[in-house]
């Protein structure tokens, strides 16, 4: 298992070459033996033991460990190792509690139901689903970096499962299906891929700008080096001209060489503008989908005029909370809620509002 907050690339190459059969042994933070299975060990002739750093800090007091960042051959491997090994895997929590004691008390510690008594009328576990989405992306310009960036997507409401990544390093995952459990409703892996789609997208444009202004700073100092340097070739040409003011054939040359000199200038400033141009690549490496088992709490609510309705909430026993429900109204996700006087169940916001029609919550 890697240290706590790790980078994804060092996050990936522990979880896979322990996947894949091989073995990982943690010296410091950064910084692993691997003793690599033939087919993720290279170079040829293998070397099937070696020692693996993740960060160049390390390498002062380990000169002899490689450098796993993007670009480097061993890591390159692992990814395309990786990437034949079939894009989507599945897998289920399991060894979670979903007998849970106190039910109703945990309820009103989460939830605030305004002016309505609330109980439980009964419990059921149902298998929800998540997408974790493993995207790699490549910023290509004068020089190729690479990243891994991980979405998970709860595919039950489409929210993105922030917390989930860090809890999973401690849980226990198997790959046999809980055919004891109903599955609960979820959106479409499509559906969960383009919300993870979008969340890269926002997540990179902080960092594509980042790199922007770098890229453009560095162009601005080589042009303004160059420009100086042609400048001077220039006018040195332009003196020699006047040197020659009786020589035909001479300033002809001369000439030549100045329009020469033009020509290669707007060249290599072409070539520098075209390296410096940054192309980003998003590509989905991998997808896990993983079905976690929860607690489905039904409750009868009961306003104060005696009005009734039913409400659903989700006990996660993973997380041991209660998720947030959504408003059938205004769509968002909330711990607080109200029944109107005809019964609906609502966010306090929406229940306020008068002749509203029941709908479902
Ligand atoms: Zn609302």
């Amino acid at each position: 298992m890697a240290h706590p907050s790790v980078n994804p690339i060092e996050e990936f190459v522990v979880d896979f070459v322990t996947s894949f059969g091989g073995e990982v042994e943690s010296l410091e933070p950064a910084v692993y033996n691997l003793l690599l299975p033939d087919d993720l060990a290279i170079p040829a002739p293998k070397q099937e033991l070696i020692t693996v750093a993740f960060d160049p800090e390390a390498l002062t007091e380990r000169p002899q460990a490689e450098l796993l960042i993007s670009g480097s051959p061993l890591l390159d491997n692992l990814i395309d190792v990786a990437r034949q090994q079939g894009r989507v895997a599945r897998c289920f929590v399991t060894g979670l509690n979903l007998k849970v004691h106190g039910i109703l008390h945990h309820f009103k510690r989460s939830f605030i139901f305004h002016e309505a008594e609330v109980a439980v009328s009964g419990t059921r576990s149902l298998l929800f689903l998540y997408g974790l989405f493993m995207f790699r992306i490549s910023y290509v310009s004068d020089e190729k970096e690479e990243e891994l960036c991980e979405i998970i997507v709860n595919c039950f409401d489409g929210r993105l499962a922030r917390r989930l990544s860090s809890t999973l390093k401690t849980t226990a995952l198997t790959e046999e299906i809980w055919d004891h459990c109903l599955m609960a409703r979820a959106i479409s892996v499509f559906e969960a891929y383009k919300i993870a789609r979008a969340e890269v997208e926002k997540q990179l444009v902080g960092r594509i700008n980042e790199r922007r202004l770098d890229l453009e700073q560095r162009l601005t100092q080589q042009i303004t080096r160059l420009t100086a340097y042609y400048d001077t070739a220039r006018t040195e040409l332009e003196e020699t001209l006047t040197k020659y003011a009786d020589d035909q054939k001479q300033q002809q040359t001369i000439k030549e060489k100045i329009q020469a000199n033009e020509l290669e200038r707007q060249r290599i400033m072409q070539e520098l503008r075209d390296k410096h141009r940054l192309e980003v690549l998003v590509s989905l490496t991998n997808l896990l989908l993983l079905s976690q088992p929860k607690v489905v709490v039904s409750l009868e609510v009961i306003g104060k005029k005696k009005q009734q309705n039913r409400v659903s909430v989700i006990w996660d026993p993973l997380e041991e909370c209660f998720e947030p429900v959504q408003c059938p109204l205004c769509h968002k996700h909330t711990y607080e809620l109200a029944i109107s006087r005809m019964a609906q169940v609502g966010c306090p916001l929406c229940i306020e509002r008068k002749n509203i029609p029941r709908l479902p919550l």
